[in-house]
């Protein structure tokens, strides 16, 4: 057996936290050397993160895009692997500390990712729902759906109006594809699903934006053209819109105005994973930690950051927080902790921009692979090849790939089951609506 269970080999023991891009390209480079590995994440499983607003707008099952990280290393006889919530790192006493014991290491690779970033907003984070882990994308259908039923329910139209309207704060790439592929499900699928609701004039998506322009970071061109598809598709966009606050079931602007929703849903921002703190004297924007180019930890040699996490420059400019800017680093971290092992001298880390993607609904996307612009269905081809490509290396069966593609074309009803009981503040718009006497015998 090659990873450490308590005993040892005598090897040096690598501990790899999270098991997202980052920490399983580390992995992959860590494995078959002469080291003993353990992965540790909070989750049993490697999510691909790009395809979960499908699953929020169910377009795809959770198991679509989710998979087993012992069944991903198994072929790896040097890499174990412990599900553990890591609580903190204590750095002079090389030990990953989680609730379930500490870990002793020689060599770390830290890649626990990102989280919400409600910027210092309780209200907000208690009346919106975030999209960042796979349980929020199951939570967000559920609520979503059930907001749909109890609309079902009610007699008065305003009160259905608002069981019926979908806020998504925040227009990155993210809330972009999100709001698309809502709008096509109002359009493609929930008509048939509620004969007994008028879904065209009732039910709404509405994309707040601070900024004066979606998608920060792509070209002009590419920004104004992802409005426009979005409005096609019938989302009311509104730019230059900052979120004050949030109630239950109201969204508060900073002119003043408020909107009427059942469901807001939050992703105007991310911040480094809360084990960042304390690795570093001063943290970067965003709480991401400034590491060397060999993505070490200037004070602590022996640990290595990767991913959404690390802050590392490039040209002048912030590496992003992107899937393959996290796949580069964990390689590079992998590979730099066998040179250290061999002592050899460690390799910089150089940033491959491949490009921006963000699809807007299902036959339409922007693409940007400088110095080339794509639009529409051209620009969608190339993400769905990008994606798909992705994605057969990450489920790796054919099978599955056509699985995948035959419910994302058709719209697989398991993907719209109702499978999380309503949190506080669905419970709670649930009632207002049921229990003001308006609803129908
Ligand atoms: C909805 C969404 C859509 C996105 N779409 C795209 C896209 O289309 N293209 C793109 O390039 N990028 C996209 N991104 C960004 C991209 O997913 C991230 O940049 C990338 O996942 C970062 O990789 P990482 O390894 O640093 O973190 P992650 O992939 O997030 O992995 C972190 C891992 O650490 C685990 N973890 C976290 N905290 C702990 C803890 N305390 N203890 C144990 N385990 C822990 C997590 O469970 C997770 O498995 C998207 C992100 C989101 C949220």
């Amino acid at each position: 057996m090659g990873h450490w269970r308590g005993g040892s080999t005598g090897r040096p023991r690598v501990a790899v936290v999270g098991a997202g891009f980052a920490g399983l390209a580390a992995a992959r480079k860590l494995a078959r050397q002469p080291v003993d590995v353990l992965v540790l994440d909070k989750h049993n499983y490697h999510t691909f993160l790009p395809l979960l607003y499908q699953v929020a707008s169910a377009g795809l099952e959770p198991e679509a895009i989710a998979k087993p990280v012992r069944s991903i290393l198994r072929r790896a006889p040097n890499v174990g692997f412990r599900m553990a919530e890591v609580t903190g790192v204590d750095l002079s006493g090389r030990r990953v500390l989680t609730e379930t014991g500490h870990i002793p290491y020689d060599y770390l690779v830290l890649a626990a990712g990102s989280a919400t970033n409600y910027f210092g907003s309780p209200e907000i984070e208690a009346h919106s729902l975030p999209l960042k882990e796979l349980t929020d994308a199951t939570i967000l259908r559920s609520h979503a759906l059930s907001m749909l039923e109890t609309a079902a329910l009610v007699d008065d139209r305003e009160q259905r109006k608002k069981l019926m309207t979908i806020v998504v704060v925040g227009g990155g790439a993210t809330g972009v594809e999100l709001a698309g592929s809502l709008a096509e499900l109002k359009r493609h699928v929930l008509p048939d699903d509620y004969p007994e609701l008028d879904i065209e004039s009732e039910a709404r998506v509405i994309m707040l934006e601070a900024l004066e322009n979606l998608l920060p970071g792509f070209p002009p061109r590419l920004q104004k053209e992802a409005l426009r598809q979005l409005q096609r598709l019938g989302v009311e966009v509104r730019l230059s819109s900052p979120v004050e606050s949030a109630e239950d079931g109201i969204v508060r602007l900073g002119d003043g105005t408020t909107i009427q929703a059942a469901t807001i849903v939050w992703v105007a921002g991310v911040k480094a994973s809360l084990l960042s703190e304390g690795l570093s004297e001063e943290l970067a924007r965003g709480g991401r930690v400034p590491v060397r180019r060999t993505l070490q930890l200037e004070s602590h040699p022996e640990v290595w950051v990767a991913g959404d996490m690390a802050y590392l420059e490039e040209k002048g400019r912030p590496i992003p927080m992107v899937a393959p800017a996290a796949i580069q680093q964990g390689a590079v971290a992998g590979e730099n902790v066998i040179r250290a092992v061999q002592g050899l001298p460690l390799r910089e880390f150089r940033y491959s921009d491949r490009g921006s993607l963000a699809t807007i609904g299902r036959q339409r996307a922007v693409a940007h692979v400088p110095p080339l612009q794509f639009t529409g269905l051209l620009a969608w081809v190339v993400w769905l090849v990008v994606h798909l490509f992705w994605l057969v290396g990450f489920r790796n069966r054919v099978l599955v790939l056509v699985n995948w593609a035959w419910n994302y074309i058709l719209y697989e009803p398991g993907s719209r089951l109702i499978t999380r009981p309503l949190r506080r503040q669905g419970r709670e718009v649930r009632e207002e609506a049921v229990g003001r006497g308006v609803a129908k015998p």
